[in-house]
């Protein structure tokens, strides 16, 4: 009820170009230019992160205002190709989890886009969304530093909350954008510490050298093809 009287009022835009839509996440133009296939960058502890999109043109727009104004409909139409490559590439989680955001620099936002996204994703993939992990104290921005000073720039910031829900479980780690890696690594060695039965992530988008990472055909990815 309240939406469809938000809608009334604040009626939607698509996320990726801007012109008024009726209904779902997107414009049915933007629609049929979502690649088809999975995005995957194997990182260097060996974990898999899997992506619906590359980190350019409408999409890198969409999640840099995502970060700013945090409109639903950002969150929602990322969140369903996230949901939808987890499930080609056969990713069952136990939970889904996101990286964390410092308390201050959340309230400061008013949200964690990367909550918000695992959130959305977790209910599309029918599993629960937990918060596993914490930011203890705010990090260096990280895209202007070179890939080793984004490794040291984020260790010994994150850590477990409660390590008995972590321990034996299948998780999917949710971020944004998956850059070079070094955050995700960071939680997946948390998460690996505490006992964690397997770890794979998704990101909205993966950017980075085009020589890190591979677009899989679903076929690929059912199969579980991921390129070394
Ligand atoms: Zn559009």
């Amino acid at each position: 009820m309240v939406m469809s009287l938000l809608s009334l009022f604040f009626p939607p835009h698509c996320p990726y170009c801007g012109v008024l839509i009726d209904s779902g996440h997107e414009c049915a133009s933007c629609r049929r230019q979502f690649p088809d296939g999975i995005y995957g960058r194997r990182l260097s502890d060996q974990t898999i992160c899997v992506a619906p999109f590359r980190y350019d043109g409408p999409v890198q727009k969409n999640i840099l205002l995502m970060k700013k104004d945090g409109q639903h409909i950002r969150f929602d139409s990322l969140a369903e190709q996230m949901a939808r490559v987890v499930q080609q590439f056969g990713i069952v989680p136990d939970v889904v989890t996101d990286v964390p955001m410092y308390w201050l620099s959340k309230w400061q936002r008013g949200y964690n886009q990367s909550e918000e996204l695992a959130r959305r994703t977790a209910k599309r993939c029918g599993c629960p969304y937990e918060p596993l992990l914490k930011k203890c104290r705010k990090s260096k921005v990280q895209h202007t530093l070179n890939a080793e000073q984004r490794h040291t720039n984020v260790q010994g910031i994150y850590a477990a909350r409660s390590p008995q829900k972590i321990q034996g479980r299948h998780i999917l780690l949710v971020d944004d954008v998956c850059t070079t890696g070094s955050t995700m690594e960071v939680c997946t060695a948390l998460l690996r510490q505490n006992g964690a039965e397997s770890i794979t992530c998704v990101a909205a988008a993966i950017a980075g050298e085009n020589d890190t990472y591979y677009l899989m055909s679903p076929e690929q990815a059912a199969q579980h093809l991921f390129p070394r």
